[in-house]
């Protein structure tokens, strides 16, 4: 008989809850065919399911192929200004659901190249997100690395965006290498505090159980970073769905913490929970 105990803080962030509740909303609506631009979050059980419903994911080739008066969503984690442009100019209805505070970071890239200031993206280079940005300020710099802050080019002035993602460890890295470099550096701290205190919660919980259980999207960076976090203190599972829990993976632990990245919905917490109970005989 083991015990199942929930992170404090686990799943859908903000951002994901309202643009899960947008899409929901345009859908239940009914009329013109619906369009996400991309996945609208990292998340393919979620994603399969909005596609079922009739939102399909597109890419921005597809664009200028879609009729004038279908909708299109835009993703959580954001888009090239392009993208909104060539959806309006295609006469389809735009619906944004780009979270709010990553609409914060495009607004603090382009006030800061507008002021003239080298712009360096905190970040992991070709993320959706990092991608998005870098529309936003054309010719800026994707940093992933305190290295590769030391490569880049001579400027007078630089100036400092996150992924709102990153951890807050990588930001430091990274500045401290630029203080070094540069005359003046000017950081705006964009990292969203969702993540962060999903990471935190993981570890305290990672820290008090035999084994952890994170769930969400193989391809959802801040949830896949959770299970790193996880996996550095206690033996962890990544699963998507319950299908893909193991028994033998349970076996001998007494206690066992669940937490889910910020793309994860409650319903597929409840259901891994669930099917956790199931196997181990006692709820939490
Ligand atoms: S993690 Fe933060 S920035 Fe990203 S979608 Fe969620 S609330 Fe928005």
């Amino acid at each position: 008989m083991a015990t199942i105990v929930v992170a404090d803080r686990a799943g859908a962030c903000f951002g994901v809850e309202r643009a899960l509740s947008l899409v929901d909303g345009v859908l239940s609506a009914g009329g013109t065919p619906v369009h996400t631009m991309g996945p609208l979050i990292h998340n393919p059980q979620v994603v399969a399911s909005l596609e079922e419903r009739g939102a399909d994911a597109v890419d921005d080739g597809a664009i200028r192929g879609l009729p004038a008066g279908d909708r299109l969503v835009l993703r959580s984690h954001g888009v090239v200004p392009e993208v909104a442009d060539e959806a309006a100019a295609a006469g389809l209805e735009v619906v944004d659901a780009t979270c709010p505070y990553v609409k914060k970071v495009h607004r603090a890239a382009q006030r800061l190249a507008a002021e003239g200031y080298e712009v360096v993206v905190v970040g992991q280079a070709g993320h959706p997100e990092v991608e998005g940005i870098l529309g936003h300020a054309p010719g800026a710099h994707v940093v992933g690395s305190a290295a590769d802050a030391r490569a880049l080019p001579d400027a007078r002035r630089v100036g400092v965006v996150v992924q709102t993602t990153t951890e807050k460890g990588l930001l430091d890295e990274v500045v401290s290498e630029l203080l070094a470099r540069f005359g003046e550096v000017r950081v705006h701290n964009t990292i969203c505090e969702a993540t962060r205190e999903r990471q935190e919660a993981a570890a305290r919980l990672a820290d008090s159980v035999d084994a952890m259980v994170v769930i969400g999207g193989k391809n959802s960076a801040n949830t896949t970073r959770l299970a790193e976090i996880c996996a550095g203190r206690v033996p962890t599972c990544h699963v998507e769905s319950a299908s893909e829990l193991d028994p033998a993976f349970l076996a001998g632990a007494d206690t066992v913490g669940v937490t889910a990245g910020a793309s994860t919905p409650a319903t597929q917490i409840h259901e891994v929970v669930e099917a956790l109970e199931a196997m181990v005989g006692e709820g939490r």
